[in-house]
């Protein structure tokens, strides 16, 4: 039986920085990815005529483990187009016009209403749950909007921003999500915005992930799915679907709370990843890409939670031999509300947030329903985030916890991963050189 200091399951950016950052600790590190490609819920994909992030896409110089990968690897980012022209819904639900900066007039004392007790909320965005956060964390984000008695159009505008950025139904998204983000970007909305939906990399994910796979020590094993871990106090035992079984002293999870049934665990997970798992967690959208004739005028639509989409955007313009065309990227509150093979369907729901565009083609990856994701990025239900955090935290015996889910300053995001496998690793080699 192959034996090795650490597993790490999952080579997604927290299983890659836990890997790489074991190995240059001078431990024997194996990486199984059940996938045939390391990234995990990032993913470059050629698609539409274009390299396209079907996964996450933004990143930003306020999330600090990115940002250091980032310089680390020479990646560079480049600005997502600006918007010309703006659509929301307004409070009747009829489709409203103007530009960027209407709209941005429209949100900007309900923006910042929603997130105004920030600073006494989660003084510090490396904390998140130290503050006033454990009185309000049982509140949602539909809660708070409720209680600020803003006019019906600057509400409808402001629910329409935070659907956006929370793919879930407001009323099931804590408060936590939209205050420990803007805490984590020094107590500005605006800037959240920015750091959200802004600047993507410079090649894309899959050159990122690939420099980053590039640095780690050991082998990293593709199309290998673990069905079960084993432990005691001396180490464990990691089982992957062809039967292999591989002996390791410490054990790095990174699934998401939402996948982690997908592995056997012996003994249990501790009472938290039951429950959690059992609840899951709030986000449940989805992020499509669509291929609209014409180079149609770069835009910014909103729509409201009740539609099928929240978000949609012009990306790129683009011509083959079909003529010129506009890919747009579209983001839903729920991912089943999007059926990608019913066209018209989709025609449909383009046109209530921007009428007069014409959808030819549309593709997209439901990570609600992937086995190994269930999730696209965290957020958390009313109480998930003070009740559970610090425990989701806390390794079980010889088995680590690196995932997004469990971060304390960008959770949700590639950042959060990052953190979480900076974090695991640095207690891995703690443990293991003095142990
Ligand atoms: C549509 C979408 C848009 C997003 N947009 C952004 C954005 O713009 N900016 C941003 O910062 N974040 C964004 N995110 C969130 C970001 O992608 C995640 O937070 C981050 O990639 C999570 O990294 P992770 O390593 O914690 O988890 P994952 O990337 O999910 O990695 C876990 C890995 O474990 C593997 N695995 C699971 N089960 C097993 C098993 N049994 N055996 C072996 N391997 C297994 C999986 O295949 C996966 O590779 C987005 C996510 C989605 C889905």
């Amino acid at each position: 039986m192959q034996s090795v200091d650490v597993v790490v399951i999952g080579a997604g950016f927290a299983g890659l920085t836990a890997a790489r950052e074991l190995g240059h600790a001078g431990l024997e590190v194996l990486t199984l990815e059940a996938r045939d490609r390391v990234g995990g819920r990032t993913w470059t994909e050629y698609r539409l005529g274009h390299e396209l992030e079907l996964g996450a896409n933004w990143v930003h110089w306020v999330q600090p483990h990115v940002w250091a990968e980032m310089t680390r690897y020479g990646r560079e980012m480049i600005r997502s187009p600006r918007a010309d022209e703006a659509y929301w819904r307004g409070a009747d639900g009829s489709a409203r016009q103007g530009t960027l900066d209407e709209f941005m007039t429209l949100i900007d004392a309900g923006q910042q209403l929603i997130i105004d007790d920030v600073r006494a909320a989660i003084p510090r965005g490396t904390e998140p749950t130290v503050g006033t956060i454990q009185e309000l964390d049982h509140l949602s984000i539909q809660d708070r909007i409720d209680a600020l008695g803003l006019d019906p159009e600057s509400r409808a505008a402001n629910e329409s921003v935070w659907v956006g950025h929370v793919n879930a139904p407001l009323d099931q998204v804590g408060l936590s999500s939209a205050l420990r983000w803007v805490a984590a970007s020094g107590g500005h909305w605006q800037l959240m915005h920015e750091a959200s939906s802004t600047y993507r990399v410079v090649d894309g994910m899959r050159e990122f992930t690939a420099r980053i796979a590039a640095h780690v020590a050991g082998e990293i094993r593709l199309n290998t799915q673990v069905v079960s871990v084993s432990s005691d106090a001396a180490g464990a035992i990691v089982e992957t679907a062809d039967g292999t079984q591989i002996r390791a002293r410490r054990v790095v999870s990174t699934l998401p709370v939402n996948a982690v049934a997908g592995i056997r665990f012996e003994p249990a997970l501790p009472e938290v990843w039951a429950r959690q798992h059992a609840e899951t967690v709030a986000s449940q959208g989805t992020k499509v890409w669509l291929r609209a004739s014409g180079h149609v005028p770069r835009f910014f639509a909103y729509g409201s939670q009740h539609d099928v989409f929240s978000v949609l955007k012009a990306e790129f313009h683009e011509s083959d031999e079909r003529g010129d065309y506009t890919l747009l990227v579209a983001f839903g509150p729920q991912h089943d509300r999007v059926d990608l093979d019913d066209l018209a369907g989709v025609q449909t729901a383009v046109d209530a947030l921007r009428p007069g565009l014409d959808i030819t083609e549309v593709t997209a990856h439901d990570w609600m329903t992937d086995p190994l994701a269930r999730n696209t990025w965290m957020t958390h239900r009313p109480g998930q985030l003070t009740r559970d955090l610090a425990a989701l935290q806390a390794p079980a015996g010889v088995v680590h916890f690196a995932t997004t889910d469990n971060a304390n300053l960008w959770g949700g995001f590639i950042d959060g991963a990052i953190e979480s496998g900076l974090r695991e690793s640095r207690r891995i080699a703690d443990a293991l050189r003095h142990g």
